[in-house]
């Protein structure tokens, strides 16, 4: 919950089909959260369907969606067994939730700008809220953008200083690369991305096939890198000792 404005709720409950956004049935489920609210009694009842009970407002003013059995509700006490999805509701963390924890305050200060205005069913949304996208993008890369720029701009103008962050594919399958050029002083724009990644997949295409002995996200070496050949090149598997040589021989590109 970044401020008294809004909170996200976008995996609540831990079971929606997918692509499933709650701001596509804002105005019914607006409802259902203010009965949840009105009528609720914390007492031992199964989810049914997509919708839980215990989603509720957790402000007078109706603006902050949130579990009304989690523990920070509940005077330490974590009632969230009685839905029968206790165990899932604690553990539903997303990505973005993720990165965001590890970045710095003023990193974190600077993104929520861009989720300023926004309501909660807003916020929650992976298509009207751009921060989802701009974390996907971690730590490193966010952490030197905000060092480097005002406290204050606009997603377009940061658009236009930053090129990268217009591509439209997972950002997580190119951050590796950016985050080396940026070290570089090099800020590349989403030419000279096409012109690296069809040079890194030049390089695939001589040096596999692969033994293929575990699955590449399994390999302990730097997230990025592994996002990188996952997504980027398409690898799902490689031994150890072939990633590292691939990571040696990419590292000539920048
Ligand atoms: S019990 Fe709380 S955390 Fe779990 S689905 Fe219901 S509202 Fe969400």
């Amino acid at each position: 919950m970044p401020d008294n404005e809004k909170s996200c709720f976008a995996c609540c409950p831990p079971i929606r089909p997918k692509g499933y956004e709650h701001i596509q049935y804002k105005n019914i489920i607006k409802r259902i959260l203010r009965e949840n609210t009105r009528s609720f009694k914390p007492t031992e009842k199964p989810i049914t369907g997509y919708s839980c009970w215990a989603l509720g407002y957790l402000d007078e003013q109706f603006r902050l969606v949130g579990c009304l059995l989690h523990p920070a509700k509940n005077n330490g006490q974590d009632l969230r067994y009685l839905t029968g999805y206790g165990d899932k509701c604690r553990r539903e963390y997303c990505l973005e939730a993720k990165i965001f924890s590890e970045l710095s305050n003023k990193t974190k200060i600077f993104l929520l700008q861009f989720s300023d205005g926004m309501d909660s069913f807003i916020y929650s949304s992976r298509v009207k809220n751009p921060l989802f996208r701009l974390l996907r993008w971690g730590k490193d890369i966010l952490e030197h953008i905000a060092e480097k720029e005002p406290n204050r701009i606009s997603l377009i103008k940061l658009k236009q200083k930053y090129p990268f962050l217009k591509i439209q594919k997972d950002p997580r399958a190119i951050a590796y690369p950016v985050k080396e050029m940026l070290k570089k002083g090099c800020v590349p724009d989403l030419k000279e991305i096409s012109l690296f990644l069809n040079q890194a997949n030049r390089l695939v295409k001589y040096t596999g096939p692969f033994l293929e002995q575990k699955y590449t996200h399994l390999l302990p070496m730097d997230r990025d890198f592994l996002d990188f050949i996952r997504l980027g090149l398409g690898i799902k598997k490689i031994s150890y000792k072939e990633a590292m040589s691939l990571k040696v021989n990419i590292s000539s590109y920048f």
